[in-house]
């Protein structure tokens, strides 16, 4: 409502969705007068709209709060040192599927250096489909990350998948990664926030935007506003690729929430060849950065190496991503 807008405006409004059966109630948000309408989207919000003292109409989702556009409109920003989602500027992470050895690792920094590409990948605790295949090298990874990015300046982003993991990697890394298995892990999600840590929250591979945003919703409960959400591809009917990665969901995220969104198309396709096309398209499509995996050699990889650029493909895509930035008003700048 507009904030001169009188009790019997008001009124009239809860009435009218009354009329048609909805219950409608009259409260204060963030020191707004607001009407709230549970299935509103049943009422024409051009006729809403057309009633006396309405400012404007928002279609929300449900119990999402402190995350939704109604709660803040302009874009939030999330910073990771001395990088910054959300902004004009879009940021590129790069880096192995998993930390290998420390030449693995040395030898994916320089890559990632090289490229001009923002913030360093590296997973340490690995959530494989079999529990034959690598798990991860644990604590060892995490300092290995933090040498490199001691080494670098380049800023690092890992996975967590418990409490231990999460107190063990808030003090090597400087952002945790929540993986799509654990989004609806509330418990995690809660111990993560608590770190103080930004967060890259990447969306569950059956997870519909009210969830996507509700798990962003949880960190933002316990006081924690550093969350970047990470689309990641999901699960469909595709015998092309190992998952679809959801587009839509970029412009969705951005007309609900305030929040940064990235994709990944590594994870989001499975395939090489399909991992630089879509990251163009993720960018086209509004997204405030991308994560690849890239690793020195893809084909000994010991996770992921099927979908993992090589150096030079990120190197490629660096300057395919730049050129195609200005075209929807960001830009790429390549990291010093
Ligand atoms: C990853 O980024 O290494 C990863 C395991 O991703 P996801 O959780 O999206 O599968
Ligand atoms: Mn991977």
């Amino acid at each position: 409502m507009k904030s001169n807008a009188t009790e019997e405006q008001v009124d009239a409004i809860v009435r009218s969705a009354r009329e048609e059966g909805l219950e409608a109630t009259a409260k204060t948000r963030f020191g707004e007068k607001v009407v709230e309408i549970p299935n509103g989207q049943m009422l024409d919000p051009v006729t809403l709209k057309a009633m006396p003292g309405v400012e404007r109409t928002e279609q929300s989702i449900r119990r999402c709060v402190r995350v939704s556009r109604a709660a803040k409109a302009e874009n939030s920003l999330v910073h990771v040192r001395d990088v910054t989602f959300g902004g004009k500027e879009l940021v590129m992470i790069a880096g192995p599927c998993a930390v290998e050895s420390p030449e693995q690792l040395l030898e994916a920094m320089h890559a990632v250096k090289a490229a001009g590409a923002h913030m360093l990948r590296g997973g340490a605790y690995k959530l494989r489909t079999s529990p034959y295949s690598f798990q991860g090298l644990g604590e060892s990874a995490l300092k290995l990350l933090a040498d490199a990015r001691d080494r670098s300046g380049l800023p690092i982003v890992s996975e967590v998948v418990d409490e231990e993991s999460v107190l063990l990697a808030s003090m090597y890394v400087d952002m945790l990664q929540i993986g799509a298995r654990n989004m609806q892990n509330y418990v995690l999600l809660k111990q993560a926030a608590h770190s103080g840590k930004p967060i890259l929250l990447k969306r569950g591979v059956a997870a519909t935007l009210e969830e996507f945003l509700n798990a962003a919703e949880y960190i933002y409960a316990e006081g924690n506003e550093q969350v970047v959400l990470c689309e990641r591809g999901v699960r469909g009917f595709a015998d092309y690729s190992r998952n679809t990665l959801d587009l839509n969901v970029v412009p969705a995220v951005k007309e609900y929430s305030h929040l940064p969104i990235i994709t990944d198309p590594s994870h989001g396709t499975g395939m090489r060849s399909m991992v630089i096309p879509m990251a163009r398209a993720s960018i086209a499509a509004g997204a405030d950065g991308v994560m690849v995996e890239m690793h020195p050699s893809p084909e000994t990889a010991l996770s992921d190496g099927y979908q993992s650029l090589h150096p030079e493909e990120l190197e490629a895509m660096m300057v395919e991503l730049a050129r195609i930035a200005p075209v929807v008003g960001r830009i790429l700048k390549r990291r010093g």
